[in-house]
């Protein structure tokens, strides 16, 4: 699979003849590009690393992502400091990239304001036919995110605030980036990049091998199991009722038995595997014993599902072991646990005996639709309309921002943006109301929503 040819972008092989398309990093130099396309080439390219003097094979790589195949190129850079010209040294870097890509990451650096090279280059790949996802690297916290944003005021539809170094926000950038890849033609294609891809997470004991073998027991697995994007991740594609669904495997899930104990170790390794499976994942199912209620570490874990906007369900399991009253309390216990998110389902399970298991699949039908629902323009501007006339924004810092309109920029995670006269001056309580009122209007069960407030253009 990994390439090792060092070729230059405008030497790469047109896409398709080798029937992977082709995703350019561009930016400018510094800003995380190759940190960011080692992140997304995972392993594969860190055997690459550690030869000594084929640098620029880093520049080009196979990769993976939600079951897709695609080949990343690092562009190395257009240099804004160049004798050239500035703009024709960035025009001949960015337009080789948009004739030869079919997707365009561009890349920029949230920890400095946009420079001129920058807008130059945005101004360029707005005129590209082709996808370009804009990604604002080194957010290596969400208190970044409001630096990153920058890149709307210059017309950006979506930013995806990252950190290639941490690897914050990489699996929403690997999604759009899939979302934005060319149709897959070959016969036999069953779309999967569309079906929901589940992680059953937890504590060490909890009841996630039994409750994996009891789906793998019950449900007919098409194929027996294939590759995940790492080497030692099996992902399992399961049929239930018709539908298909793909667990992803959070590593050693089935090949378990050695661990038994929770010592502080497994319990540290549990969630960093948790969070690796969570980046390939649509629907998060957290797993407890529903004697021991949800811990810190599964809030931890449910915490992080909803920082990269994950659909969530929370299984209570080994129900066979309560009393009604003792789940009615746990159930209540679980509740209060997760008061963050309180919109995500929570299912009585036991794998033991196999009850709860049609609810669950409900519930992850349920969840990973949501995760995918676009709500129709018009449907959503009458739904906004009836919000402001009941409610309009308060007067912050002595006026009232004006809200004109509302669209879904984005779907998986459901993300909108409200256009204002001065987003700045939207109130947090207030934006929490629109949260809220969309979740009742639309639903959206188990999943995270995401309002973006911006500037009129
Ligand atoms: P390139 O020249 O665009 O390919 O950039 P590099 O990938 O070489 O990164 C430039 C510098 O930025 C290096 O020192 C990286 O460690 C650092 N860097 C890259 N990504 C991040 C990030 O997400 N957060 C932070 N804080 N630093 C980063
Ligand atoms: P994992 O570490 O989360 O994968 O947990 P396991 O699937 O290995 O289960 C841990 C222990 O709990 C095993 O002894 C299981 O037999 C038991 N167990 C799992 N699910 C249930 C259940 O629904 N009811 C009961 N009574 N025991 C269960």
């Amino acid at each position: 699979m990994t390439k090792h040819h060092p070729r230059a972008i405008s030497r790469v092989m047109p896409a398709g003849s080798h029937g992977l398309p082709l995703v350019a990093i561009v930016g400018r130099p510094n800003v995380g590009k190759s940190t960011l396309f080692n992140r997304l080439a995972r392993k594969r390219i860190a055997i690459v690393h550690d030869e000594p003097g084929v640098t620029r094979d880093r520049h080009y790589a196979d990769t993976s992502a939600f079951g897709r195949d695609y080949t990343l190129i690092d562009t190395g850079g257009f240099d804004p400091d160049s004798d050239d010209p500035m703009k024709s040294g960035i025009t001949r870097h960015v337009k080789s990239a948009i004739e030869e890509a079919d997707v365009i990451v561009f890349v920029s650096d949230a920890e400095v304001p946009l420079t001129s090279a920058d807008r130059v280059a945005i101004a360029l790949l707005r005129k590209s036919k082709n996808p370009v996802i804009y990604a604002a690297n080194k957010a290596d916290s969400p208190k970044m995110d409001a630096d990153a944003f920058e890149l709307y005021r210059l017309g950006v539809d979506k930013v995806h605030p990252i950190s290639g170094l941490h690897g914050r926000g990489i699996g929403e950038l690997e999604a759009s980036i899939i979302a934005a890849l060319p149709a897959k033609t070959e016969p036999g294609d069953d779309h999967e990049g569309l079906l929901p891809r589940i992680s059953i997470v937890g504590k060490p004991n909890a009841g996630k091998s039994s409750m994996m073998n009891r789906i793998l027991g019950e449900d007919r697995m098409i194929v027996d199991s294939r590759p995940g994007t790492t080497r030692d991740a099996i992902d399992a594609l399961v049929e239930r009722n018709g539908k298909r669904y793909i667990f992803v495997d959070t590593a050693g899930l089935r090949k378990k038995g050695k661990v038994t104990k929770a010592s502080d170790t497994v319990e540290t390794a549990s969630v960093g595997l948790a969070v690796k499976a969570m980046e390939r994942s649509s629907v998060i199912v957290l797993m407890c014993d529903a004697a021991e209620g949800v811990a810190e570490q599964d809030a931890k874990i449910l915490g992080l599902a909803n920082d990269r906007g994950r659909g969530m369900i929370i299984a209570l399991n080994k129900s066979d072991l309560l009393s009604k009253e003792q789940i009615a309390k746990a159930e209540e216990a679980a509740r209060d646990k997760i008061s963050f998110a309180p919109f995500a389902p929570v299912v009585l399970v036991s794998a033991k005996t196999g009850r709860g298991s049609a609810e669950l699949f409900k519930k992850i039908d349920a969840v990973a639709s949501a995760f995918h629902a676009r709500v129709p323009t018009g449907e959503l501007n009458r739904f906004f309309e009836q919000v402001l006339e009941t409610r309009p924004p308060p007067t912050m810092g002595g006026r009232a921002p004006r809200l004109y309109y509302i669209t879904q920029a984005e779907t998986a995670p459901p993300t909108f943006v409200v256009i204002s006269s001065s987003p700045d001056s939207v109130h947090f309580s207030y934006q929490r109301f629109v949260v809220n009122q969309l979740r009742q209007h639309f639903g959206f069960e188990g999943v995270p929503i995401r309002v973006v407030y911006r500037e009129r253009r």
